[in-house]
């Protein structure tokens, strides 16, 4: 599922203006060369009602930190940015709902070597719950093992969440449903598992959980990192070591996590049935921490959690 974007809405350079509004110039630097930085944050109701933004800090942080990578200058501070994102959700009067913030170069000059075109900031926010669905947060996902591989280190900065660098994830994304599948999983070079096309991947291995590790070519997901604290909070120890393939036909669980689609179960990878072809016991139980972590009151870490 893709998410419709159209609110009242949009923050565009530290105010809101109306969705119509939000326009920029077809000489924008970042439409021809992709040059940009984004992030997903999502917006989630509570239990007492209240919305909160999840772990806003790290994302903006992340932001800055892949605008770094790409060797541009983000003019706004980020405290702004993160006021922002608060702002959009209410203008829009979202209760729940994904919050894309996104850093793009404008119109000036083009060419590779153009420098001094203005950087904009945006925020857009907009309906859009468990992108994969909420049945296959309950039921699970058949994943494929794409053709396409991650990285290689020096080819693409995979720490980064650089515009330009998700055509490939859009390109493995719709092979995977023209294939059929719900989603992609893809190797590096050597055939380590990396990572989905917007999703970090965990498996359990005969009683053992398993990621691979962040010297892979992977983004350093914020729901991977928050998963691996509530495993281990959990006593579910978490190993960060590479593994093949193979390990994906024959785990005993597999499951995705990503902003857009939170904690999802893989129920058949490359037509192998994933353990019994339903979520297993570890997946289900860091699901649940994950959604209580967000939504109870008795958060183990309110410090995750950025009011609206
Ligand atoms: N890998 C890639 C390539 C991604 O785009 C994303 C989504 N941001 C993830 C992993 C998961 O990261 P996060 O949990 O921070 O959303």
């Amino acid at each position: 599922m893709s998410g419709g974007v159209r609110a009242s809405h949009v923050w565009f350079d530290g105010k809101l203006v109306p969705y119509d509004d939000a326009q920029v110039h077809v000489s924008a630097f970042t439409l021809h060369y992709g040059l940009g930085a984004f992030e997903g944050v999502r917006a989630y109701r509570r239990d007492d009602g209240s919305t909160v933004l999840f772990r806003l800090g790290d994302h903006i942080e992340r932001l800055f930190e892949s605008a770094k990578i790409a060797a541009f200058e983000i003019p706004i501070e980020r405290a702004e940015i993160e006021a922002g994102c608060r702002e959009v959700v209410k203008a829009n009067g979202l209760q729940e709902g994904y919050v894309r913030p996104l850093a793009f170069t404008g119109a000036g000059m083009l060419g590779m070597g153009a420098r001094g075109n203005p950087v904009h900031v945006v925020v857009i926010a907009f309906p859009w719950d468990s992108v994969l669905g909420a049945e296959a947060s309950r039921k699970g996902i058949r994943a494929h093992v794409s053709s396409y591989t991650r990285g290689p280190m020096n080819g693409a900065m995979s720490k980064a969440k650089i515009v330009g660098q998700y055509a490939t994830s859009v390109i493995v994304k719709r092979d995977s449903q023209r294939l059929g599948y719900d989603e992609a999983i893809m190797l590096d070079g050597e055939g380590r598992v990396a990572e989905g096309s917007a999703e970090n991947v965990f498996v359990v291995w005969k009683g053992q959980l398993y990621t691979p590790p962040l010297d892979l070519p992977i983004l350093a997901g914020i729901t991977r990192a928050s998963v691996m604290t509530l495993a281990r909070q959990a006593g579910i120890d978490v190993v960060e070591r590479s593994f093949s393939r193979d390990m994906l036909y024959t785990a005993d669980e597999v499951f995705l996590t990503g902003t857009a689609t939170e904690v999802t179960p893989v129920r058949e990878i490359d037509g192998r049935v994933v353990g019994k072809g339903e979520p297993g016991p570890i997946t289900r139980r860091l699901q649940d921490a994950f959604f209580n972590s967000i939504r109870s009151a008795q958060s183990p870490h309110p410090a995750w959690l950025t009011a609206v």
